[in-house]
């Protein structure tokens, strides 16, 4: 078994446990893929929830109801895409209202929505492997990013119900959620509602850097690959909400965070808001030279906010002074190579600029370089 490393907590980093709601943008922006049909044309009017793209296999579905007004680039995920602009008109009119659903679930029927609402990668898995353990992983990859840890506290119900379903109707031998020993919260309410379930367990693990990775969870119970399954909290709570309520992913939770916000909280947003229209309208910045990480300090990156928008995957924003920590020359300490999971030597790659391909970009060589030297930059070939 690996080493995985402790970090240190910074409480300038923490968040305040309140959630602010931004779902009512001023601008939905959304990337279009190569090969997408446009639905919609200039100035018409869209409905929440209606398919304004397709191709065979996808559908991108409008977050709110608007007025689509033309083309834009943005950045997504860190690549730049021509995007569709909607322009909220504060109607939130709906084709259809969210229904539950009456229909006995069985096998074929979950296989045929999860594929139904994209959840392809999971519905491929389920119709073509026996799984025999479901991990639902409720540990948030980053320090400071706390999604997951959020999701499961206040969705506990779903996230039980679907765990079950998909348990049952998967024939699933064992069944578990995940939480850290740290998140007292989650622990207290997972013990108070596991009762009504008894064929999930829940399974405690140390608070450790790299344990929110799927690959090292399945690891730290060695579990073989070809019949486990990891589903994170954000995704179960999506296909709870698919299955049982035919409801499309159009929001999503994201954490504010950094000792350059007044008070960094977990927001729940529509997908395709833009970073800057978020921070302006929700949160107050310090004053000074700022810089934006998206999605965490360990494996994030610095971004210019302008151009930025949210997509489903985004995890967060940490918002840190600019140019705080001045990075020094390498000293050969070697703690880089000692500290890597996979054993790349990060100061290799950074005297040779040869790329290794094993690298998981975990940020852990740059976490413990006491010289502050951003050995990411030089793994992913950027310095
Ligand atoms: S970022 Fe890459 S080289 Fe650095 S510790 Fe992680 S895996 Fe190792
Ligand atoms: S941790 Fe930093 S100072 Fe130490 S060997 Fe690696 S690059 Fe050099």
């Amino acid at each position: 078994m690996r080493k995985l490393v402790k970090l240190k907590k910074n409480n300038a980093l923490l968040y305040s446990s309140q959630i602010t709601e931004y779902i009512a943008p001023e601008y939905i922006y959304l990337p279009v893929y190569p090969k997408f049909n446009l639905l919609v044309k200039n100035n018409e009017t869209v409905f929440k929830g209606q398919i304004v793209m397709e191709n065979n296999l996808n559908k991108v579905l409008s977050p709110i109801s608007g007025v689509f007004i033309g083309s834009e680039k943005k950045i997504i995920d860190g690549n730049v895409h021509t995007c569709l602009v909607i322009q909220n008109d504060y109607k939130e009119k709906k084709k259809n209202a969210l229904r539950k659903s009456t229909v006995n679930l069985d096998r074929d029927k979950i296989i045929s929505k999860l594929y139904d609402f994209y959840f392809k990668g999971i519905a491929s898995t389920l119709e073509s492997r026996k799984i025999n353990n479901l991990i639902i992983n409720g540990i948030d990859d980053e320090p400071y990013i706390l999604n997951r840890s959020y999701i499961m506290q206040n969705f506990y119900k779903e996230i039980l119900e679907m765990t079950d379903i998909l348990r049952e109707n998967f024939n699933i031998k064992n069944a578990m959620i995940v939480i850290k020993n740290s998140d007292t919260k989650n622990i207290e309410t997972y013990l108070s509602n596991i009762c009504m379930y008894p064929s999930i367990v829940i399974n405690l693990v140390e608070d450790k850097y790299l344990l929110g990775n799927d690959f090292f969870l399945r690891e730290e119970f060695s579990l073989k690959e070809s019949d486990t399954l990891v589903i994170d909290a954000k995704t179960i709570l999506n296909i709870y909400e698919a299955v049982i309520y035919n409801k499309h992913t159009l929001e999503s939770f994201i954490t504010i965070s950094g000792p350059m916000v007044e008070k960094g909280q977990i927001v729940k947003v529509k997908i395709g808001t833009s970073f800057d229209e978020l921070i302006q309208n929700v949160f107050k910045l310090k004053e000074g030279k700022k810089e934006f990480v998206l999605n965490g300090l360990m494996t994030g990156k610095s971004i210019d906010i302008k151009n930025v928008v949210i997509s489903k995957d985004t995890l967060g924003l940490i918002i840190v002074k600019k140019g705080e920590e001045k990075e020094g020359k390498c000293i050969n300490c070697g703690l880089c190579y000692k500290i890597c999971p996979v054993k790349v030597n990060a100061k290799k790659v950074m005297d040779t600029k040869m790329i290794s391909k094993s690298c998981i970009d975990c940020g852990l060589c740059s976490y413990i370089c006491p010289c502050n030297i951003n050995l990411r930059k030089f793994l992913r070939g950027e310095k």
